[in-house]
């Protein structure tokens, strides 16, 4: 059997790629779950039609997400991961010995219990002894922790559905409350392609409950326009000064995308993309 998944990423735009197997398909209460076996990008987890992560290039999503603002904190040992229940994040986030614990508050235990199962090498590190998976939304988990986290990672969907609450004011302001002093978050920021408008709402959400934030890209190729954004952001300015190299070079042989230079690089974005949030 084969025929195409396709993406729609709106009126104008479809993604697609051939598949010769599906290998789940389930609805949990939140989304739709399914794992395809693509034959340009191997397994591929969907979510509500929409690509999360494929086994070929879900290595560049995870550690851009995960190590750049662990090398730019000072002394990162709690960890908090929302969403992100394939684990990749986690992973990455375990890959510095210095970190003593990560959470991860991931809405959806089908998502997790369906990345154990198709994708190992993915999320084979939620069973770590450093790690703890809570299921529950992390709306509410955040809202119940202050002073908590020495980084917060928001591995989201897209703000629809599930991961809507997720990129709004509010959000940012309790997950401000619930660093530590010298806390860094990181989240997914969606693509530099998509809407001056959109981007623009995510970057304003932020600057309102951090003093100082920076967007990064990077290319994923599965997703929708083949580039995607991060934004670390922080109160204390000190913490963009400079990366802790040697905390990169501990983890660096492993990694298959980033590399020392790029700590610093990535946050030098094209016109085009400064021009859109220039917020
Ligand atoms: N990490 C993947 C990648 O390579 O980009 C994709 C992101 S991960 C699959 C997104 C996760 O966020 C999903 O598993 C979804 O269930 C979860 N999620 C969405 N809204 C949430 C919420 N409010 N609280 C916790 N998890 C949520």
């Amino acid at each position: 059997m084969s025929e195409w998944f396709v993406e729609e990423d709106n009126k104008e735009i479809r993604f697609s790629c051939k598949i010769d197997e599906t290998l789940f398909e389930g609805k949990s209460d939140y989304q739709d779950v399914k794992v395809v076996n693509t034959l340009a990008y191997g397994k591929m987890l969907i979510l509500d039609g929409c690509v999360m992560l494929t086994e070929t290039d879900e290595f560049v999503y995870h550690e851009l997400i995960s190590h750049v603002p662990l090398c730019y904190h000072k002394n990162p040992k709690n960890v908090l991961v929302i969403g992100g229940g394939d684990g990749g994040t986690v992973r990455e986030v375990l890959k510095h010995k210095e970190v003593e614990k990560v959470i991860l508050c991931e809405i959806d235990k089908m998502v997790v219990d369906v990345s154990k199962k198709f994708f190992p090498e993915v999320a084979g590190e939620l069973d770590n002894k450093r790690a703890e998976v809570f299921i529950g939304d992390g709306i509410d988990y955040i809202a119940k922790h202050e002073n908590a986290f020495d980084i917060i990672l928001v591995d989201s969907t897209d703000p629809v559905g599930p991961g809507e609450g997720l990129f709004t004011k509010d959000f940012y302001k309790s997950v401000s409350r619930a660093l530590k002093p010298g806390g860094i978050v990181a989240l997914q920021s969606e693509s530099p392609w998509f809407k001056k408008a959109f981007l623009e709402r995510i970057q304003n959400n932020v600057g309102g409950a951090f003093q100082h934030k920076k967007a990064y890209i990077g290319p994923v190729t599965s997703y929708p326009r083949g580039l995607w954004s991060w934004t670390m952001a922080s109160h204390d300015a000190t913490l963009f000064d400079a990366p802790n190299l040697q905390r990169f070079r501990a983890v660096s042989k492993g990694l298959k995308y980033l590399t020392e230079g790029m700590l610093t690089t990535v946050f030098d974005i094209p016109p085009f993309f400064k021009e859109k949030i220039k917020s």
